[in-house]
């Protein structure tokens, strides 16, 4: 076979060269990436032989690195699984396919000149990382069971050719021609310092092949996670930590223990103390990785935790699941549902002990993973009690994030609701007319923003007995709530019958009723939702959803003590006032406003005001 010329996609060029220039701080990474392909090659090698049965066939995996001073290149060869050239083509040929794309698309939505190397190293930015230190590379590649060499060459520039090749045994050789500023990669202590620091875990041993052929192993070679805890550094945690997540930050928790019993496991998981890079993805896809006795298995094993415990980053090793099951069999398969059970349960009680614990440190776990967290609430009804006790929440009185047994534990006097107002966002929730009653009697209230709160709370009816009520929703009796504002004596104000009339006249069908409240101070009318009606926030992300959702008309409360309403209940008790059609629709689009509401006829409402303002002017003139 002659070579083929093949054309990168359009923009891999470009995009290549913003990774090589902006990588560049953290360029010795490109070790990493290729032993770590290699080892994950070794794994699909070892995997595909042993569910294929292939009894006798099994070998022992090997990575090794040499270099050739005269021809500046260095070469990391495994023993692995290897490529065909269509695959070479589908792989190595299209950035779609590299760990590269993940980085990519991220630095669309970041700003593409301060990408800093907290960013760079929240991704494996896999094989075209070597493009950092190379000028050329060729991947020489004999596949496993295929009859098939072939030798990919690129100078990462505009495209690559595929040839065939010689190679006697299955696996690859990557081969970097070194740039002439990357010298420093031909040195045998600069790779064994670099292989220590990020590799030294692998599960096969890392070798330096020198001269005379020797191989001198630069790994320790034992998977982390089989040695005892006792043995193993902060550093080593640290470092396995990084490069299993392809996090850069230091965990908030790390979990390492033997499970024997029913089921038997190790687990080394981490609890990342910043959102991984991945989290908000829709697929809501659980990295974890799973081993069978040392023999990677699958990183995407949906059912060894639930969905809200995606952040959790690591490893599984178990020997009691069969090796030779398809990835799909794990789906129902017994061991992992009782994996999953004890992993959450761990998880659980650790983030329990560290909200006891470590106070501040868990008010910022929170902020970063909180909404995941939350996500459980709604779904995992096995766990969904222990969530909430180690949920925090904004309210209006705490200037921390509180605990719901917080929030209980500072009822107001009288008060049997867990009081909440879920809006789109905090600052919105902070001026809202409907907290004005709570803030005079000092009553605190929940502050709910995510999304997902009007989910899990449409399923929750209580917290230890305490319901929870929103203040937008029916009627709230606050008068043997929290402190007294008025006098003993002192009666309500009450609006006149007419009023109310009018008003509910002029809004017809955009309000359901129209009634007289207690509820706010500075405001003067505010819409909440009738007793059985949905909660208005749930209603707008059922709208976001979809646009054609018709929510049921609110209740418009009128603030009886408020000047304005008083003095239009006088005059129209005087029978003093005909404009009360377009006050009624003022007041409605007022309270529609301070919701964050968009109103329904702009065009009208301005010229209301503009009607309103000119016969301001005209008394005063
Ligand atoms: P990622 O590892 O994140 O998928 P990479 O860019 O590092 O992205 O690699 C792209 C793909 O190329 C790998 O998924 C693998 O299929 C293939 N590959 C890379 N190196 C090797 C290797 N040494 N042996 C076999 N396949 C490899």
């Amino acid at each position: 076979m002659s070579d083929k010329q093949f054309n990168f996609e359009a923009d891999t060029g470009k995009i290549l060269n913003i990774v090589i220039n902006s990588l560049y701080s953290q360029r010795e990474i490109f070790l990493r990436e290729l032993i770590s392909n290699a080892s994950d090659a070794i794994n699909k090698r070892i995997f595909e032989t042993l569910s294929a049965g292939e009894a006798g066939n099994t070998f022992d995996g090997a990575i090794t690195i040499a270099v050739d001073k005269k021809t500046r290149t260095i070469t990391i060869s495994d023993n692995g699984i290897g490529l065909t050239g269509d695959e070479m083509v589908a792989t190595l040929g299209t950035i779609a396919s590299s760990g590269t794309k993940a980085f990519m698309e991220s630095m669309d939505t970041s700003n593409k000149g301060e990408i800093g190397d907290q960013l760079i190293g929240q991704f494996g930015v896999g094989f075209y990382s070597a493009f950092m230190v190379a000028e050329k590379i060729t991947v020489i590649s004999h596949k496993h069971a295929a009859d098939e060499v072939n030798a990919w060459t690129s100078d990462g520039q505009s495209g690559f050719t595929i040839a065939s090749a010689e190679r006697e045994a299955v696996g690859s050789d990557v081969i970097l021609t070194l740039r002439k500023d990357a010298k420093e990669f031909l040195e045998q202590e600069r790779i064994s310092y670099l292989v220590k620091k990020y590799s030294d875990h692998i599960a096969q041993p890392i070798s330096w092949v020198n001269k005379d052929g020797d191989p001198e192993q630069l790994n320790s070679s034992i998977a982390l996670w089989t040695r005892a805890p006792k043995d193993i550094s902060e550093e080593d945690y640290l470092s396995f930590y990084h490069e299993v997540a392809a996090a850069y930050d230091a965990p908030f928790a790390t979990l390492h223990n033997r499970t024997e019993g029913t089921v038997e496991f190790t687990n080394l998981l981490f609890v990342p103390s910043s959102a991984p890079f991945d989290l908000f993805e829709p697929e809501r896809k659980p990295k974890l990785q799973l081993y069978v006795n040392r023999v990677f298995i699958t990183d995407s094993c949906e059912d060894l935790v639930p969905k809200w415990m995606r952040f959790v980053r690591g490893v599984i090793d178990t020997p009691d699941v069969d090796l030779n099951v398809s990835r799909e069999m794990l789906q129902q398969n017994p061991v992992v549902t009782k994996i999953r059970k004890a992993l959450t349960k761990r998880v659980l009680a650790e983030l329990k002990k560290a909200l006891e614990k470590r106070h501040e440190e868990y008010q910022s776990l929170w902020g970063a993973l909180g909404k995941v967290i939350k996500e459980g609430l709604y779904e995992d009804q096995d766990n969904k009690e222990k969530i909430l006790d180690i949920s925090l929440f904004k309210s209006t009185k705490a200037n921390e994030l509180v605990t719901l047994q917080n929030y209980v534990d500072n009822f107001a006097k009288g008060q049997e609701f867990i009081y909440y107002l879920s809006t789109e966002n905090a600052e919105l929730a902070l001026n809202s007319p409907h907290l004005e009653s709570f803030e005079a009697k000092g009553i605190d209230v929940l502050l709910l923003s995510d999304p997902i709160d009007d989910f899990w709370l449409a399923n929750m009816s209580d917290f230890k007995g305490k319901a929870f009520q929103s203040i937008t929703r029916g009627e709230i009796d606050l008068s043997k709530v929290g402190e007294q504002t008025k006098k003993e004596d002192e009666a309500e104000p009450v609006l006149n019958d007419s009023l109310v009339a009018k008003v509910k006249h002029a809004l017809d069908s955009h309000v359901s009723d129209v009634r007289s409240s207690a509820h706010m101070e500075r405001s003067l009318a505010r819409l909440v939702a009738d007793e059985n009606g949905m909660d208005p926030q749930m209603e707008r992300m059922m709208r976001m959803h979809n646009p054609d959702f018709k929510g049921g008309p609110k209740i418009l409360e009128l603030n009886a003590k408020h000047p304005l309403i008083k003095t239009l209940n006088e005059r129209l008790e005087a029978g003093e006032f005909d404009g009360s059609e377009k006050f009624a629709k003022l007041i409605f689009d007022s309270a529609m406003v301070s919701d964050g509401e968009s109103i329904a006829d702009p065009r009208e409402f301005a010229e209301r005001i503009a009607d309103v303002m000119q016969q301001a002017l005209e008394k005063t003139g």
